[in-house]
């Protein structure tokens, strides 16, 4: 039996001690023994801890969404609605607390931490439509006094397993539509920046979201194992990198589970000759290296096709010494640290690797002052004349480094871009309408920018990537997050005047 912490807490924007979870409208301790750190990356300090839940406590969470799902999908959409405006304004009035939360555990500085929970708002503001997005198809006499109509329904209990580099916006992405659904909704947060979604948990409650509508789960792999058998969970949503997410969408459909699983990222920006050099290196740069890298939609390739290379290197590489790199708590640093330590050496030894396969480290992150801080920073990182068979280019760094591949023709950038076992998001810098047209046709890719650096869709569109960067059949959010949270129910009705009445047991065909 888990146990309550405090029955009726003050909201706070403090983050705890430990970590606890959300369980039936209420913040409950975990009782597994079991905890993860969290840091702060800015510092390098271990700041607290987070408990991870047992099989134990994700049935309670299931039970507790299960119990709620009656009440909650009968509960008027008027009202869903009016509860959905309540959301939506109380994030907004606390924009700044949930960035503080991100700043404290991820590392993002204010102009990122400001805008993920912007991005978040977009996905509250579509759930308010719900009733028009809901709305079925109605077909008039079908056949002589039949009608035919279908309605959507919520599937249930829903789950959404969410990543480090968006604490806040990710989770949006999923529970927005599928509370305003009718579902009830658990999620398992990243274990490296938990604290945000334990305050999200708060102001729903405070916007009048039902006890059990919405829990969080704290863990590890044995709750998102958990979450994946469990008999009484209907869909997964999922968000993270791509081993992972094969991982999900197979464990999770095999088990019966609706399934979208979301997974990583290799971005290319082709820049044509006809480019403007300057646009282009500010975007480069500003899309390699907000968020220290650490995005999906992040530019980590720059496709430099005939005589381009040269000056856009040269314009990218004038720009990295005036980036301001430094903790969330300076308002005017740019690029923040990374996760962790581990992690930042993983990304930098990609720096290494290139140099060793033959690739030219123009700028090396472990040569900027705030490396030897104790925080887990690495400055921009540039690395020139790299090549589709280089380890840097095969995988996914995930880090504040960006890498120019050389190529002589479009046709050779775009096999690149096809080749490549992502298909996330891509951009093309060009002043020719004709060869942007021709690249959006060519590409196998599920966003694309034309002169857009990061086309994140607003949230009336969907999200999703083509090929190891989604598995299943649905995006993520906009009008197939409502396909994705509600199945299809078609009614064909007959009121009946007794006077056409009979038997007849021929197979039924329209009349
Ligand atoms: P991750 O795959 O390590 O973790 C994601 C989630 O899965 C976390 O909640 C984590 O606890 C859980 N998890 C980790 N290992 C697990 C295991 N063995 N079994 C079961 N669950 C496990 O990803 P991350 O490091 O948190 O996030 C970065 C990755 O997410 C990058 O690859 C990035 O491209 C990707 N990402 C993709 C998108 C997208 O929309 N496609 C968006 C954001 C991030």
């Amino acid at each position: 039996m888990t146990q309550v912490v405090e029955p009726d807490i003050q909201r706070t924007s403090a983050p705890s001690e430990t970590v606890p979870h959300w369980i039936g409208g209420r913040r409950v301790a975990g009782t597994s023994g079991r905890q993860g750190p969290v840091y702060n990356p800015a510092t390098g300090e271990l700041a607290r801890h987070v408990d991870f839940a047992s099989i134990d406590e994700v049935n309670e969470a299931v039970a507790a969404a299960k119990a709620a799902f009656p009440g909650w999908r009968a509960t008027s959409l008027s009202k869903r609605t009016d509860i959905m405006f309540r959301i939506r304004n109380l994030v907004d009035a606390h924009r700044k607390d949930i960035a503080g939360f991100l700043t404290a555990e991820h590392g993002k500085v204010p102009s990122d931490a400001l805008g993920e929970v912007a991005r978040g708002i977009e996905n509250l503001e579509f759930a308010t439509g719900i009733p028009n997005l809901l709305k079925g198809g109605f077909s008039e006499q079908v056949s002589t006094g039949i009608d035919v109509y279908q309605i959507r329904q919520p599937l249930g209990v829903a789950a959404g397993i969410t990543p480090f580099n968006f604490p806040a916006m990710v989770p949006m992405w999923m529970f927005a539509n599928a509370i305003a659904c009718g579902n009830t909704f658990i999620l398992k947060p990243s274990e490296k920046d938990p604290s945000a979604s334990i305050f999200i948990a708060e102001l729903l409650r405070e916007a009048g979201v039902p006890d059990g509508v919405f829990n969080v789960i704290q863990g590890d792999k044995v709750a998102v194992d958990r979450i994946l058998e469990h008999p009484d969970i209907a869909a997964v949503s999922f968000v993270g990198s791509t081993p992972i997410a094969r991982y999900i969408y197979e464990t999770g459909t095999r088990h019966g589970k609706r399934v979208q699983a979301l997974g990583g990222a290799k971005n290319h920006m082709v820049v044509l000759p006809d480019a403007d050099i300057d646009m282009a290196a500010d975007a480069a740069v500003s899309a390699a290296y907000g968020s220290s890298g650490e995005r999906c939609m992040a530019i980590s390739v720059v496709l430099a096709v005939g005589g381009v290379a040269d000056p856009l290197v040269d314009a990218i590489t004038s720009r990295l010494p005036k980036i301001n790199v430094g903790p969330g708590t300076d308002e005017h640093a740019q690029m923040g640290p990374l996760v962790t330590r581990e992690h930042r050496d993983k990304v930098a030894s990609y720096l290494d690797r290139g140099r060793d396969q033959g690739a030219s480290v123009i700028v090396d992150g472990r040569e900027h002052d705030s490396y030897r801080s104790a925080g887990f920073f690495l400055g921009p990182s540039l690395i020139d004349r790299v090549t589709p068979d280089m380890d840097s280019y095969c995988n996914e760094i995930f880090g504040p480094v960006l890498e120019v591949v050389r190529v002589q023709t479009y046709d050779e950038a775009v096999r690149l871009v096809n080749d490549n076992q992502y298909g996330n998001g891509t951009a093309i810098f060009t002043r020719d309408g004709g060869a942007a047209r021709q690249y959006q046709f060519d590409v196998n890719v599920g966003m694309v920018g034309i002169n857009v650096p990061i086309p994140v869709p607003v949230a009336y569109y969907s999200f999703g990537g083509w090929k190891s960067s989604l598995f299943g059949d649905l995006h993520m959010y906009g009008p197939e997050g409502i396909q994705f949270y509600t199945r299809a129910k078609v009614v064909t009705a007959r009121w009946p005047d007794p006077g056409t009445s009979q038997v007849d047991l021929g197979f039924p065909r329209t009349r």
